[in-house]
């Protein structure tokens, strides 16, 4: 684990973690999940150690911690017993809900008993109609009184049951995102009862169960934020959601490495212990490499989150690349043991079966491609939209526009676009970051500023370029376009 940046008691805190989670979670974790018990004393546990509120204000009673910190928490508790690690990420998320979006009120009445840890929260978004297309849900909150009266069937909601509280996404408005609202909803609601629990492939110490709302009273001062503005808590709520599911990721895969490096070791065949065949060692070195990396995203996604930065996509990518690495490492792991790792005396086939459900929760992996994807090109597309003030600053661009537009070309449609394509014409100019064009290598009027294989064929016969790859410059551009500084071929 990475510790340089880490405070003495920031330290600290992490060597009692660790030693706590070897001590008391870990040599639960094959018999909770065998029996599918539900650990609640462990939680009364990490709430007696102050671990329930880490990354919340002291003010409310929270640990103060940074994100990069508590994440390291999550990871080690994981790393232990993967439902504890989640659980605390869960937990997390929910409060963190209630601490940025409740109202004064209902903060000092709820949140101290949540971060104490003496609440367990869960969080509803998902329902059996509406998973990825979250907000396409369609449980119903309608105003009355002092209350909202909630219908609706929620689905796959961690902590089902057993939780003293829930933050709900349900449907004060009309169709689409901005009709959801979010309530707290207390564990003990009038109106609301759950589903079984869900008998699943891993993570069975972790109850999954559906919340079935008829007629549930939820007081209107629970709203959190306002009326509308539902989606857009659950949607940031997932952003922190996200790294805490990479670090479960991160300490899940660890421990199956741990496992894989202690069996190789003892394992022998052909009379040498399996670990010094290359085979073996290359397994455990690709595990090894993907944690490390996995753990490095998700702290400078936590540490953008603890400057104050936009971190929604990284957040993403965080939780793409540790949830697919534990799925590999976990895959290997089980390589690694043989026929053992495919019998239930070795943890890494419990290891394999709970790294899967780490590519589906809080948006499974396709989901965080689109995330990832369309903030990427939201980047992308507001720099195209700069494009035309780019070109109008150009005044010498702008009979040359004229021209072909007199010539009966006008605005720029298949061929002269596909020329385009290939050539980069039109495409922004490429700037150094010495800050060129300066006022001497700036190009003539007529001359060219890109490289010269991608001028059109008047200004190539000007500069006396040609369609091969090393054409000749023309003296004002040549050794000093941004091609050059920039490192590439200055023909
Ligand atoms: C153990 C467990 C615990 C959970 N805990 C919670 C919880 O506490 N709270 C909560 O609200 N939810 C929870 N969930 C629900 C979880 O978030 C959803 O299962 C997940 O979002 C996927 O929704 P879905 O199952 O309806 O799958 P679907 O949305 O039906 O997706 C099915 C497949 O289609 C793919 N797909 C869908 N849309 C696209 C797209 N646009 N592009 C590409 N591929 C797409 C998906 O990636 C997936 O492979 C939990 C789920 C599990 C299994």
């Amino acid at each position: 684990m990475t510790g340089s940046r880490l405070e003495p008691e920031q330290r600290e805190l992490l060597a009692l973690v660790r030693d706590f989670a070897a001590a008391e979670v870990a040599p639960r974790a094959a018999r909770d999940e065998a029996a599918g018990t539900f650990p609640a004393d462990l939680y009364k546990q990490l709430g007696a150690m102050d671990l329930m509120g880490l990354p919340f204000d002291v003010d409310d009673g929270g640990g103060g911690q940074p994100y990069t910190v508590y994440l390291r928490v999550v990871e080690e508790l994981a790393r232990a017993f993967l439902a504890v690690g989640e659980a605390l990420s869960v937990h997390t998320l929910a409060t963190w809900a209630v601490a940025a979006y409740a109202g004064d009120q209902v903060r000092r009445e709820w949140l101290p008993r949540m971060v104490s840890g003496e609440l367990l929260g869960a969080y509803s978004l998902s329902e059996p109609g509406s998973g990825s297309d979250a907000a396409a849900l369609t449980t119903r909150a309608v105003r009355d009184g002092d209350d909202y009266v909630v219908n609706g069937t929620k689905a796959w909601v961690t902590h089902g049951g057993e939780a003293g509280f829930y933050v709900l996404m349900c449907r004060t408005g009309g169709d689409g995102p901005r009709g959801i609202s979010a309530l707290l909803v207390p564990g003990d609601c009038p109106g609301l009862s759950f589903g079984p629990d869900e008998r699943k492939m891993g993570l069975r110490s972790s109850p999954t169960r559906q919340l079935v709302f008829a007629d549930a009273r939820v007081p209107a001062r629970h709203l959190l934020g306002e009326e509308g503005r539902g989606f857009e808590i659950a949607m940031r709520a997932l952003d922190g959601g996200r790294l805490g599911i990479a670090a479960c990721a991160v300490g899940l895969a660890q421990a199956a490495l741990d496992a894989s490096v202690g069996y190789a070791l003892q394992r022998e065949q052909f009379g040498r212990p399996i670990a010094e065949f290359q085979g073996v060692g290359w397994m455990l070195a690709d595990m090894a490499t993907g944690i490390e990396a996995s753990r490095a995203l998700y702290l400078e996604a936590a540490d953008r989150r603890d400057a104050g930065e936009p971190y929604g996509r990284m957040a993403a990518m965080s939780k793409l690349l540790a949830s697919d690495t534990a799925m590999r490492v976990a895959i290997d792991a089980v390589q690694v043991h043989g026929g053992y790792g495919y019998v239930t005396d070795y943890p890494v086939e419990r290891y394999l079966r709970e790294a899967k459900v780490l590519q589906i929760v809080e948006g499974t992996n396709q989901v965080q491609r689109v995330v990832i994807a369309r903030d990427l090109l939201r980047g992308a597309g507001a720099r195209r939209v700069q494009r035309p003030r780019d070109r109008r600053a150009r005044p010498d661009d702008r009979p040359a526009r004229a021209s072909r537009i007199r010539r009966g070309r006008g605005r720029r449609g298949g061929t002269a676009r596909r020329r385009a394509g290939r050539t980069g014409e039109g495409r922004p100019r490429p700037r150094s970051w010495r800050g060129w064009p300066s006022r001497r290598s700036s190009p003539r009027a007529g001359c060219c500023w890109r490289p010269p294989w991608t001028c059109s064929p008047a200004t190539r016969r000007a500069c006396g370029g040609s369609r091969g790859r090393r054409p000749r410059r023309c003296s004002p551009c040549s050794g000093r376009s941004s091609w050059s500084t920039l490192g590439g071929s200055t023909g």
